[in-house]
């Protein structure tokens, strides 16, 4: 696919799924804003990607470094064509046993940290009358999941805020779209307990654990120009296992 030119913003970009979103639009000529939280972290992940790839560090539950992370990466690139929410945390455990700190914090980061980068990317896009946001969901938001409660809730309000987002802003031609990938090997699901990652390989029909690759192709479609007519959808990547 081709996106010569196109800036493409990814937040939680320094490792995992949004490591390699980054890493795929600027192998196929994006401009690409790499986003995370830690600044070495974004320093190492800019270098490594290259090809004029710009690290900002911002959490994305702060709205003073959302506005700073769109300040830059207008002033250095001009434009914002392409915004990924991927940044997200889990902090599993059986609901009763869960810690109020850690509902709060799963649904800040990974509900509240989108809409706060939608708010902004959206003013942008908007005078710009074109852009695309994909925002990467969860199976476990349609289907839930014992001892992550936080997490699917936060991942069911992301596909809500899709579809808003996609009815407020199709008038200003930008898309919203989001990905539901099932297990995907990264660090994330490693801190999974191995019978609960046992149980879900089990059910995929597709003999073999997800990969980053295989969400980032899923967000490459949702952002070319083959997806124009493509809004408010849930594009689920998981191998079958919710079939
Ligand atoms: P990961 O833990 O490897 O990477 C997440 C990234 O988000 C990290 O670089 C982290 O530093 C960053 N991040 C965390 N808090 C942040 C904050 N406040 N501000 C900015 N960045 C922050 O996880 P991953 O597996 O690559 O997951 C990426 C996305 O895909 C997440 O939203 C996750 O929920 C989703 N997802 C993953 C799977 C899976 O099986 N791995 C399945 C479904 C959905």
């Amino acid at each position: 696919m081709d996106f010569k030119d196109k800036v493409v913003l990814v937040t939680g970009a320094a490792r995992g799924i949004g490591r390699t979103i980054a890493e795929k639009f600027a192998a196929c000529g994006a401009k690409v804003v790499v986003c995370d939280v830690d600044q070495q972290a974004v320093e190492t992940a800019a270098k490594e990607i290259g090809h004029e790839t710009l690290g900002v560090r911002a959490d994305v539950t702060s709205s003073e470094d959302i506005a700073t992370l769109f300040k830059e990466a207008m002033a250095k690139l001009g434009r914002v064509d392409v915004v990924v929410n991927n940044a997200g945390v889990t902090r599993d455990s059986l609901m009763l046993r869960m810690d109020e700190k850690d509902w709060d914090m799963v649904l800040d980061i990974n509900l509240k940290g989108a809409f706060l980068v939608t708010k902004a990317a959206s003013r942008i896009m908007m005078k710009q009358r074109s852009g695309r946001l994909i925002n990467i969901s969860s199976i476990v938001g349609t289907g839930g999941n014992a001892g992550q409660a936080n997490y699917s809730a936060s991942k069911a309000g992301l596909i809500g805020l899709t579809k808003s987002a996609a009815k407020e802003l199709a008038s200003r031609g930008i898309t919203v779209n989001a990905v539901a990938p099932g297990f995907i090997q990264t660090e994330m699901t490693e801190k999974m307990p191995a019978q609960a990652q046992e149980e879900f390989l089990k059910r995929v029909l597709i003999n073999r654990a997800g990969t980053p690759d295989d969400v980032a192709s899923a967000v490459m479609y949702l952002a070319s120009d083959e997806a124009s007519y493509v809004t408010g959808q849930v594009l689920t990547v998981d191998g079958g296992l919710t079939v």
